[in-house]
């Protein structure tokens, strides 16, 4: 069967590998249908993903069909049935684990990252990794994941209807925490420096949008009473958006982290007593915020074709990878079509 695999940085080729046989016992074999490509299929193309080894075949953004169930796989899961899969996996052991946080997992593997992905035409997955969501579109189904991992902030950050959630940054890991705070009631404020993005981000429920830089204290002091916002996610990952997350929250507020800066950040750590805030990490997704994604995309408000520039066959997907690569922010996601039909 065909693979998009990547030999090194930049090196992309389409491969002929072994099918993946039959499932075992808890296992399904999914055909896998359409592919997402993120920003850390695009740092592993580009060399930047200390945690990849070559060669690796990317992808974990999954829309696939069940082809075939293992033999104590739960009658509840059947061939034909459309479904998208957590891709991280978990050891049980660590400190994590024990603490029901799988999500976080010290020894988790993610697909496509540390073992190969899903830019093939099949894969073998763990049932209980699997989430169903009938009637949501291939393309849809292959945006659950990367919303999930915004998701999972809001979470984090315990985001409640009468919230004020300031969301900085509006790539697609942005998007889905604007998307997920909209859909719990909060009032959502997006902030970005790209236009377009912040035009996105109002379309996926974002009630204000602010422009970065110069200027936004003011702006976010008119839109807040001069309190600050009650959760501020952050979602870009540079050291000056590190220390704006705690200058911009209000007192009492909580500050949840997605991105990570390449650098060390210098804050000014009294903020963090006087405010006496909540700082919070945010890593990958769980189970519930799968759910409460399919759920938000079931309700068909998020505007997925906005949000996906470019669907190419999987013998496209090196060059589209290359394009992105080349231009980043020319990009919002990048969908693979596995077969004819999922286009
Ligand atoms: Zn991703
Ligand atoms: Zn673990």
């Amino acid at each position: 069967m065909k693979a998009l695999m990547l030999d090194g940085p930049g090196q992309t080729r389409m491969a002929e590998v072994a099918h993946p046989g039959k499932p075992g016992a808890e296992e399904v074999l999914l055909r896998v249908r359409m592919v997402g490509l993120c920003g850390s299929d695009l740092s592993t193309f580009a060399g930047r993903n200390p945690l990849v080894s070559y060669p690796r075949i990317p992808g974990h953004e999954i829309a696939a069909t069940i082809a075939e169930t293992g033999a104590a796989v739960p009658g509840a899961w059947q061939a034909g049935m459309a479904v998208t899969m957590l891709p991280y996996s978990c050891c049980g052991r660590c400190a994590a684990c024990r603490r029901g946080r799988v999500n976080a997992c010290r020894n988790n593997q993610t697909l496509g990252v540390q073992r190969d992905g899903a830019l093939t035409e099949y894969v073998l997955a763990p049932w209980a990794k699997l989430r169903a969501a009938p009637g949501l579109p291939l393309r849809t189904l292959a945006m659950v994941e990367p919303l999930t991992v915004g998701a999972h902030a809001v979470r984090r950050g315990r985001v409640a209807p009468e919230d004020t959630v300031l969301v900085i940054g509006c790539g697609m890991v942005g998007l889905g925490a604007v998307a997920a705070a909209a859909w719990r009631g909060a009032r959502v404020i997006a902030m970005d420096v790209d236009e377009g993005k912040l035009e996105l981000a109002r379309r996926a429920g974002a009630r204000e949008a602010v422009r970065g830089g110069e200027g936004y204290a003011a702006a976010m002091a008119e839109l807040t009473a001069g309190e600050g916002p009650d959760v501020v996610i952050e979602a870009v990952g540079t050291p000056q958006t590190f220390r704006l997350a705690v200058e911009a929250v209000g007192f009492t507020g909580r500050v949840v982290y997605i991105g990570y800066a390449k650098e060390p950040v210098s804050y000014e750590t009294k903020l963090f007593v006087q405010k006496e805030l909540d700082i919070l990490g945010s890593r990958n997704a769980t189970d519930a915020d799968f759910d409460e994604v399919i759920a938000m995309l079931g309700g068909g408000s998020f505007p997925v074709d906005d949000a996906v520039s470019l669907v190419v066959p999987l013998e496209e997907a090196g060059a589209a990878l290359a394009r992105w690569c080349a231009d980043p922010a020319s990009m919002r996601k990048i969908m693979v079509a596995i077969d004819e039909e999922a286009r």
